[in-house]
C-alpha cells in the first residue's frame, strides 16, 4: 500500500478564498478543529483577484437604497432563475457582513464624512459596491488571514499550539471525496511539491473551490480553476444546478495575445468610462433590451448627467449587467465596428484627468502600462468578452449551504443557486462572506449533532491513490499515450468555439461529439517523470474534473432551448417563460468509473415567497413569468 500522512479534523474546508476563509473562521468559533487546504499558495486565489468591490446595500453613498432594492436587483440580472431564498439572505446579511470585516481590520476607502465609500457596477440601482481602490480583494483576503492568525494566537494560549484547532495546509490539492454509506468521511489528496499522498478524515468537507473558467480558451481565471469542487462534489453523489450559466465578462484585455483575457474591471466603467466601437460612437445606447427599457438613460447627456446627479437621471447603459454588454460587443466586432485586436475602446482617458484615473484604479493602469505598453490615462483601452464566472455549481440547500450528500457543504463560486442565470458584478464577494460563514455553521451544526463518525476504508483509499497515480501507466491495449498539455488545449478550444458566448445546437452537438473523444483520449494520458513537483501530472489530473464540469455545461446548455443571462442561444434567440421555472440538475451516472457519465435532468423552481414577489410591480413580472403563473396576482384579481 502507498504510505500516506494522515490527518484527522472535524471540519475540512477545501479552497483558501473567500468563501473558505470566512467559513474556517466560523467554524473554528463555534469551536471545532478545522483544517484549510488550499491548491495554490495561502493568499493567492480569485479572491485575491476581485478589482471593483463587494455589493451591499449599506445606503452610504445613496440613502434610498436597502435590501430590498438589492434583492430586486439581484433577481433581475439572474433573469428570476435565482434561488430567491439565497438572493435574500445575501441581501440581507451582506452589510452586516462588511462591517464585520472592519472589526478584523479591514479598511475600505471612506466617504468624506468617514462612512464606507461605495461605487457604482453594473446592474446595481445605487452606488453599492465597497471598495479598497481597485484592490478590494486583496484587502478581504489579507484581513481573514489576520483574524486567522488572530485565532490561532488564541489557541496557543489556550493549547500551547498554534496550529491546535486550526490549521492551514497549502500547495495540496484533494483528488477525491471518501464516504461512507453515502456520508462523507474524509478526503484525499496530494502534496503538489513532493507528490506524497495525504488524507484527511473528517466527518463534514466545505468545498470551496471557486470556478471553472480554465475550461474555456479566453479567460479571466488563472491556472487553479479547473472545476475541482464540482467535479469532486459529483463523484460524491452531490448534484449541480444551473450549469449552462456561463458568464463571459464583456471586458477582458484583447491584446497583446499572451494576456488575452485578463480581466479589466467593471469600475473603469463605474467610475466614468465609456464603450466605443471603431467609429467612435457609444454604441451601447442601441442594446437596451426590452426588459430593461425605461430603467437606463437613452441620450449621451442624460448618461453623463446620472454621474453627478443619479437620482434625476438614469444611468448609462455602459453598465447593463455583463451579459448584455457582451453581446454587444461580441455583435459591434462581428459587424464590423471593432478595435483593430478584435475588441471595442474603452475611454476613461478623455472622461477624467489622469491623476484621478491613477488614483482611483492604479491596478488597472499599472496592468495596462506593464502587459500592453498603453497608458490608460492618454489612450482608450481595447477591450472584448472573456470566460469570467461560472453561475452554475452544487446544490445546496441556502440557509445551511448542505448539499444533498451527508456532510458535505458548498458556498463561494463552486455553490449554485445564488445568481440564477448572471451574476450582478460585486455579487460575488458578498456571497462569499455570507455563505461562508452559512457553511461554517451548517458543517458545525452537522458535526454536533452526529453521534458517530464515517469512517474510511481501505479499500476506497487505495482506490483513490491508484487513481492518482494512473497518469504515471503506458495506456493499456495500444493505445497511444497522449500528452495533457495537448488535451487540455483541445478542450479549451472546443469550449470557447462551440459552447461560448453564443450557442447553437448543431455547435453544441459537435462539442460533445469532441468531448466523447477527448474522454477516451484521457484514458491514455501518460506523464513522465516523477511525483516530485510535476505540474504535467497535475495537469493529467485537473483534466478530468474539466472534462466533467465542461460536459455539465453543454448538456445543460443543449436542453435549455431559449437564450437568458449567460446562456445565450442563436436558434432560440429569445428569454421562454416556460423555462424560469425550470432547472437542470446535472448528476453524474457510474460514479465508481474514473470518469463518469453525466446525466442532465429537470426540476422545478420553488415559488418565490408571497412578501418578495410583492417587492415588484406587476408590469416587471410580465416580462418573465407566464400568464398561468400571474393569474393570481393581487392586480390581477381586483
Ligand atoms: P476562490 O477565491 O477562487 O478560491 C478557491 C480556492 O480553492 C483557492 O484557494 C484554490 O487554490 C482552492 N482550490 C481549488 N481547487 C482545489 C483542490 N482541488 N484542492 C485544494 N484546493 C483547491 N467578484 C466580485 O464580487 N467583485 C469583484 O470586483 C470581482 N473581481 C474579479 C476579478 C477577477 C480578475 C476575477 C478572476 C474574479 C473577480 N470576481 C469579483 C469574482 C470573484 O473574485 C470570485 O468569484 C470569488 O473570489 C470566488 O471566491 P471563492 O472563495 O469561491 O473561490
Amino acid at each position: 500500500m502507498t504510505e500516506v500522512e494522515r490527518h484527522s479534523y472535524d471540519v475540512v474546508v477545501i479552497g483558501a478564498g473567500g468563501a473558505g476563509l470566512r467559513a474556517v473562521i466560523e467554524a473554528r468559533q463555534r469551536g471545532l478543529s478545522v483544517a484549510v487546504v488550499s491548491k495554490s499558495l495561502f493568499g493567492k486565489a480569485h479572491t485575491v483577484m476581485a478589482e471593483g468591490g463587494c455589493a451591499a446595500s449599506m445606503g452610504n453613498v445613496n440613502p434610498n437604497d436597502g435590501w430590498q432594492v438589492h434583492f430586486r436587483d439581484t433577481m433581475r440580472g439572474g433573469k428570476f432563475l435565482n434561488d430567491w431564498r439565497m438572493a435574500e439572505l445575501h441581501a440581507k446579511e451582506a452589510p452586516d457582513r462588511v462591517w464585520e470585516l472592519e472589526t478584523y481590520g479591514a479598511l475600505f476607502d471612506r466617504t468624506p464624512d468617514g462612512r464606507i465609500s461605495q461605487r457604482n457596477f453594473g446592474g446595481h440601482t445605487y452606488p453599492r459596491l465597497a471598495h479598497v481602490g481597485d484592490r478590494t480583494g486583496l484587502e478581504l483576503i489579507r484581513t481573514m488571514q489576520q483574524k486567522i492568525v488572530s485565532l490561532q494566537q488564541e489557541d496557543y494560549a489556550a493549547h500551547g499550539d498554534y496550529e491546535a484547532k486550526l490549521k492551514v495546509f497549502d500547495e495540496c490539492t484533494i483528488t477525491e471525496l471518501l464516504t461512507q454509506d453515502g456520508a462523507i468521511a474524509g478526503a484525499f489528496g496530494y502534496w503538489r511539491e513532493s507528490g506524497r499522498f495525504v488524507l484527511f478524515e473528517a466527518p463534514a468537507v466545505i468545498l470551496a473551490t471557486g470556478g471553472i473558467g480554465k475550461s474555456f480558451q479566453v479567460t479571466s481565471n488563472s491556472w487553479e480553476y479547473t472545476g475541482d469542487g464540482h467535479a469532486l462534489a459529483l463523484r460524491a453523489g452531490a448534484t449541480l444546478i444551473n450549469m449552462e450559466f456561463v458568464q463571459f465578462h464583456p471586458t477582458g484585455m484583447v491584446w497583446p495575445p499572451s494576456v488575452k483575457g485578463i480581466l479589466v474591471t467593471e469600475g473603469v466603467r463605474g467610475d466614468g468610462g465609456v464603450l466605443r466601437n471603431s467609429e467612435g460612437e457609444r454604441f451601447m445606447f442601441r442594446y437596451i433590451p426590452d426588459v430593461f427599457k425605461g430603467q437606463y438613460a437613452e441620450t449621451e447627456e442624460e448618461a453623463d448627467r446620472w454621474y453627478e446627479d443619479p437620482d434625476n437621471n438614469r444611468r448609462t447603459p455602459d453598465l447593463l449587467p455583463r451579459d448584455e454588454v457582451a453581446r454587444a460587443i461580441n455583435t459591434e466586432v462581428k459587424e464590423g465596428r471593432g478595435s483593430p485586436h478584435g475588441g471595442v475602446f474603452l475611454d476613461i482617458a478623455s472622461r477624467l484627468p489622469a491623476e484621478e484615473i491613477k488614483r482611483r484604479l492604479p491596478s488597472m493602469y499599472h496592468q495596462f502600462k506593464e502587459l500592453a505598453d498603453v497608458d490608460i490615462t492618454a489612450e482608450p483601452m481595447e477591450v472584448g468578452p472573456t470566460c469570467h464566472y461560472v453561475m452554475g455549481g452544487i446544490e445546496v440547500d441556502p440557509d445551511t449551504a448542505a448539499s444533498s450528500v451527508p456532510g458535505l457543504f458548498a458556498a463561494g463560486e463552486c455553490a449554485g443557486g445564488m445568481h440564477g442565470s448572471n451574476r450582478l458584478g460585486g455579487n460575488s464577494l458578498s456571497d462569499l462572506l455570507v455563505f461562508g460563514r452559512r457553511a461554517g455553521i451548517g458543517a458545525a451544526d452537522y458535526v454536533d449533532s452526529l453521534t458517530s463518525r464515517p469512517t474510511v476504508s481501505a479499500v476506497d483509499l487505495a482506490m483513490a491513490a491508484r487513481t492518482a497515480l494512473a497518469p504515471f501507466d503506458p495506456p493499456r491495449d495500444g493505445q497511444a499515450a497522449e500528452n495533457p498539455y495537448s488535451l487540455q488545449t483541445e478542450l479549451q478550444q472546443c469550449m470557447n468555439d462551440l459552447v461560448g458566448i453564443i450557442r447553437t445546437a448543431s455547435e453544441m452537438e459537435q462539442a460533445l461529439e469532441k468531448l466523447d473523444e477527448i474522454r477516451e483520449r484521457l484514458r491514455a494520458v501518460t506523464v513522465e517523470g516523477h511525483r516530485q513537483y510535476n505540474p504535467g501530472w497535475h495537469l493529467a489530473l485537473d483534466l478530468r474534473n474539466m472534462l466533467l464540469v465542461s460536459e455539465c455545461v453543454a448538456r445543460s446548455a443543449l436542453r435549455r432551448t431559449e437564450s437568458r443571462g449567460g446562456h445565450t442561444r442563436d436558434d432560440y434567440p429569445q428569454m421562454d417563460a416556460n423555462w424560469r421555472k425550470v432547472l437542470l440538475v446535472c448528476s453524474a451516472t457510474d460514479r465508481e468509473a474514473p470518469l463518469p457519465r453525466i446525466e442532465v435532468t429537470t426540476k422545478e423552481q420553488k415559488p418565490m415567497r408571497d412578501d418578495l414577489f410583492a417587492l415588484f410591480e406587476l408590469s416587471e413580472l410580465e416580462k418573465y413569468y407566464t400568464d398561468e403563473e400571474l393569474a393570481e396576482h393581487p392586480e390581477r384579481t381586483a
